[in-house]
């Protein structure tokens, strides 16, 4: 596969011929938190990187692929030791200068493939201010989301979201260096810290509870049923999704 499109092993020269041709540039999100006993910092970003390599390959010479933003909102695993977290506004600043910049290079349309949870808050205010501020076209997506089908079939624990059964399957086969094989367990839940948060009340009323108050070794769900063929599966139907809706969007905001 040629890696034509993915800037950090470009030069000048190569990125000079590539936005040349490009139209939107994919930003990778995640950040540098604990997965649990059995994957290491890097997961969201990884995971969020190398999905995106995938769908920026699907859509060359149109789109260009940004270097990840390694750091996201991560205050809720701060318990959980080397876990580094930025604050809203140091993320939201990195968010608007990397936009900025690549703008600055002609790119008018940008989607953001977000690999963490705790990122979604700040990319629905980021994508409001770009796009109203910069006057640029803005989309973002958590990909797992755009599987859920596929999730709903194949994921059998009934508690998922962190270092669990379709994350680990995910990182299995998108980056299965950050797996710990050998290190797989069950997430140890300790349940919810207030009546309604948690299973089936999701986004029915909210608080910021942090990781350490759910779960006692970082994870969720049960690890051990992951697989490299249920993470092929979730990514595969994320990325025909993906594929498709921006072809639409970038057609639109030619047009
Ligand atoms: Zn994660």
């Amino acid at each position: 596969m040629s890696n034509a499109f993915i800037l950090a092993e470009m030069t000048w020269q190569d990125a000079r011929d590539a936005l040349a041709h490009a139209e939107l540039a994919i930003i990778p999100t995640g950040s540098f938190e604990q997965h649990g006993p059995h994957m290491t910092f890097e997961v969201d970003t990884a995971r969020a990187y190398e999905f995106s390599k995938l769908l920026t390959a699907e859509l060359y010479p149109r789109v260009i692929l940004a270097p990840p933003l390694s750091f996201g909102i991560s205050f809720h695993h701060m318990a959980f030791p080397g876990t580094i977290t930025l604050r809203a506004e140091t993320f939201h600043a990195l968010i608007y200068d990397v936009v900025w910049s690549l703008r600055e290079h002609g790119i008018r349309q940008f989607f953001f493939v977000n690999g963490h949870g705790g990122n979604k808050a700040s990319l629905d205010v980021m994508s409001v201010k770009l796009r109203h501020e910069l006057g640029i076209d803005v989309a973002w997506s958590s990909f797992t989301s755009l599987a859920t089908e596929i999730i709903k079939a194949r994921v059998k624990s009934c508690i998922s979201g962190h270092a669990c059964e379709g994350e680990t399957s995910q990182a299995m086969y998108l980056a299965p260096n950050v797996v710990k094989r050998e290190r797989i367990t069950r997430g140890a839940i300790k349940g919810y810290p207030y009546k309604f948060l948690g299973k089936g009340n999701s986004g029915a009323i909210n608080t910021p509870y942090t990781f350490d108050e759910i779960t006692e070794n970082g994870s969720l769900g049960d690890a051990t049923l992951a697989s490299e063929e249920i993470g092929k599966e979730i990514v595969d139907a994320a990325l025909s999704k993906a594929v498709e809706f921006l072809t639409d969007f970038m057609d639109k905001n030619k047009a």
